[in-house]
């Protein structure tokens, strides 16, 4: 596989000698033994035998031993809630919002969501996360620590409709402003909060904005049965439904969790032809209830599902691979079959069906030429993975992200031997530390919603 014209321009990076994780015209995942990957710019220009001699290239990297595999997509988080991290367990849903995160997030300022978001990055680069899709207040400052650590992502501003108007009207701009900015990696999208906590009309109007702005829609729905059932007592119909009437199944729509999508959905999602995707974070499913995204029932509707993490106040990591993991166990467990999601289709969620559920196909989660250098290695020597006798069982029941070496974001290499290089994390924690009595705080009595979905 070789991008035509890149031959006999000297490369600016060269990974020799890996196994490559590559997928298939039918889009299954395999691996590729002693390939080499040229990389021009930001962008992969060929993945071929490692044979012959090497191309001339600026920086090489001698990849033996490892697996070279796509970053991890994070494909519905809050970053900056590292912040909250471990401060709200053991609480049902209701409790969680009403008595600890609504109440919490009154005290934020965008220094403090800047400052949690540099922990993030520093985590997520080092757990081989390369794009993130978050959904949070103040992203100006996310998108500067996107810009300045290297990472990529989908960034959303946040709005609830009892910020009236002007809630999509800051969403939209930010959406604008920010568009294409970081060298590219900075994709926008509208980021209605919920289908709970944004009105029909509004809904509307963010559906009607997306289409004349070409814009991404990235809205939390349908998050547990309980909330579907609900809809239908208040309102007459799901949430799915809800988005449908808005006209958001139109558009490029991104839905986090989606647990409480039920059979009747299906026609709708089905008719949305591949524009909707939906977000899975399974690990704290299981904290807060049994069930989780039906993934068997999206994949006959013909729905993407990404893999995420959510905010790590809920699942106490940004550590995408270990959400590849759970979302095989969950849906074998939740199907009641152990045949379910066998490992290669756990990768093939965790690379290109993430990628569509961004609707990034063809830019990120394959190593193929064309695409973004988005890419990670993986050694192979922990006792804890040998002997190998299937790769993909492997990577996904006893791997870890500990287990990565190297992240490459855009060709560029920010983490090398497992040292972060766009990072200073020791300073991080330094200005974060002093923060958290304050951030915490609850004593106000305050809330920025109320949870009653
Ligand atoms: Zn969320």
């Amino acid at each position: 596989m070789t991008e035509d014209g890149a031959r006999g321009i000297p490369a600016d990076l060269l990974i020799t000698g890996a196994t490559v994780l590559v997928h298939d015209d039918a889009g299954e995942v395999s691996f590729a033994d002693r390939h080499r990957i040229l990389v021009h710019g930001d962008t992969i220009t060929a993945v071929e035998p490692d044979t012959g001699p090497a191309p001339a290239a600026s920086l090489v990297i001698d990849a033996g031993g490892t697996v070279a595999m796509p970053g991890f997509i994070n494909c519905h988080t809050h970053s900056p809630m590292v912040m909250f991290r471990g401060a709200a367990e053991d609480v049902p849903d209701e409790r969680w919002f009403n008595e600890f995160i609504w109440p919490m997030e009154v005290n934020l300022t965008e220094t403090d969501v800047e400052v949690a978001t540099w922990l993030a990055a520093a985590e997520m680069i080092r757990a081989g996360v390369t794009t993130f899709a978050d959904h949070y207040f103040d992203m100006d400052a996310i998108a500067r620590v996107v810009d300045a650590s290297g990472l990529r992502a989908v960034l959303g501003s946040t709005f609830f409709s009892s910020d009236g108007a002007a809630g999509l009207e800051r969403s939209l701009g930010f959406a604008l402003e920010r568009r294409g900015t970081a060298a590219g990696r900075i994709t926008t999208a509208l980021a209605p909060h919920a289908t709970y906590t944004v009105t029909d009309d509004d809904l509307a109007a963010t559906a009607e904005a997306a289409r004349e702005h070409d814009l991404l829609v990235h809205v939390h729905a349908s998050e547990s049965r309980g909330q579907t059932r609900h809809s239908i007592d208040r309102h007459g119909y799901t949430p799915v439904e809800a988005l449908r009437r808005a006209g958001l199944l139109d558009v490029q729509t991104l839905i986090a969790h989606g647990i409480g999508i039920v059979a009747e959905d299906v026609p709708a999602l089905s008719a949305a032809g591949g524009r909707v995707g939906v977000a899975s974070a399974p690990k704290g499913y299981l904290k807060h209830g049994p069930d989780s995204t039906p993934v068997r029932l999206l994949a006959a509707a013909g729905v993407p599902v990404g893999l995420a993490t959510d905010g790590a106040a809920s699942n106490n990591t940004l550590d995408v691979w270990e959400s590849m993991t759970y979302l095989a166990l969950v849906n074998k467990a939740a199907e009641r079959d152990p045949a379910y999601l066998p490992a290669r289709a756990a990768l093939r969620h965790a690379t290109t069906e993430s990628a569509a559920a961004l609707g990034m196909t063809g830019t990120i989660g394959r190593l193929a030429p064309g695409h973004q250098a988005d890419i990670l290695l993986v050694d192979l020597d922990a006792p804890r993975l040998q002997p190998i006798h299937d790769l993909a069982n492997t990577l996904v029941y006893s791997g870890r992200s500990d287990d990565i070496d190297t992240t490459i974001v855009a060709g560029r290499v920010l983490m090398r031997d497992r040292k972060l290089l766009t990072v200073d994390l020791e300073a991080i924690l330094d200005d974060l530390r002093p923060r958290l009595a304050r951030l915490t705080d609850r004593s106000h009595g305050r809330s920025i919603q109320n949870y009653d979905a």
